[in-house]
């Protein structure tokens, strides 16, 4: 199937979530996780109409990125090594793994003086021991200590749920992000707006976007599988 048929599908699947929820459709947006695929293929993304492209590997996203400039939001969505922070600037709009203190004074050094960088704070919602991310007790502290980090903007909660066969075994985690991210939201810091929850994958988006999604990460769903 063509990009553009895959994403078609997808959209529409997401409209019915929304219904099902009664939430506004253009509420969700979009990333196209193109880690596995090339050039080629997350050009044909962005030819569908796909505005929004996610990238887990400096290596690599940062060449499609040169090769394609001027078009599209990119999202940094994978562990970032803190050595590796200074590739991100001028190439990635968001960063969506902000999980340490370390990471966080290394974007402070990196993008002092410029536009802040939008960050989403990682949860390890599941508490499997494979995922990174703060647990959500260490959540709201993390944010709060944020605040002396001008060049960071928490625009949101990242998580990556656990994978398994019937996506709605993962519905509490996602329930209990959003809940996280509520609770940031009321507090009002200005630094961290928190209106955006980072959720959902090929497996399980369905059930993200019902749980208050507004950034569902596809890759396979989407673009298949070349490498
Ligand atoms: C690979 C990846 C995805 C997309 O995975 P699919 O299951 O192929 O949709 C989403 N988020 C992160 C952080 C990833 O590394």
């Amino acid at each position: 199937m063509s990009v553009k048929e895959n994403f078609f599908e997808i959209k529409d699947e997401i409209n019915r979530a929304c219904l099902r929820v009664d939430r506004e459709p253009e509420a969700v947006s979009v990333i196209a996780v193109t880690k596995y695929v090339s050039l080629e293929r997350t050009k044909e993304a962005l030819q569908a109409g796909i505005r929004h492209i996610g990238e887990n590997r400096i290596e690599g996203g940062v060449e499609k990125r040169e090769a394609i400039p001027d078009i599209g939001t990119w999202h940094f969505i994978g562990n970032l090594q803190s050595k590796k922070v200074k590739h991100i600037v001028g190439h990635f709009d968001y960063l969506h793994s902000l999980d340490r203190m370390s990471l966080a004074k290394e974007i402070q050094k990196r993008f002092e003086g410029q536009a802040p960088l939008k960050c989403f704070v990682q949860v390890n919602v599941s508490g499997e021991e494979s995922k990174s991310g703060l647990t959500p007790e260490e959540t709201i502290p993390f944010i709060e200590e944020l605040r002396h980090y001008p060049a960071i903007e928490v625009v949101g909660l990242m998580t990556m749920a656990p994978f398994v066969d019937d996506p709605e075994d993962v519905r509490p985690y996602f329930k209990q992000l959003r809940e996280l991210k509520e609770a940031v939201e009321k507090r009002n810091y200005p630094h961290a707006p928190c209106r955006e929850l980072s959720m959902g994958m090929s497996n399980d988006y369905k059930v993200a976007v019902e749980e208050g999604a507004t950034f569902v990460r596809v890759g396979s769903a989407l673009l298949g599988k070349e490498r």
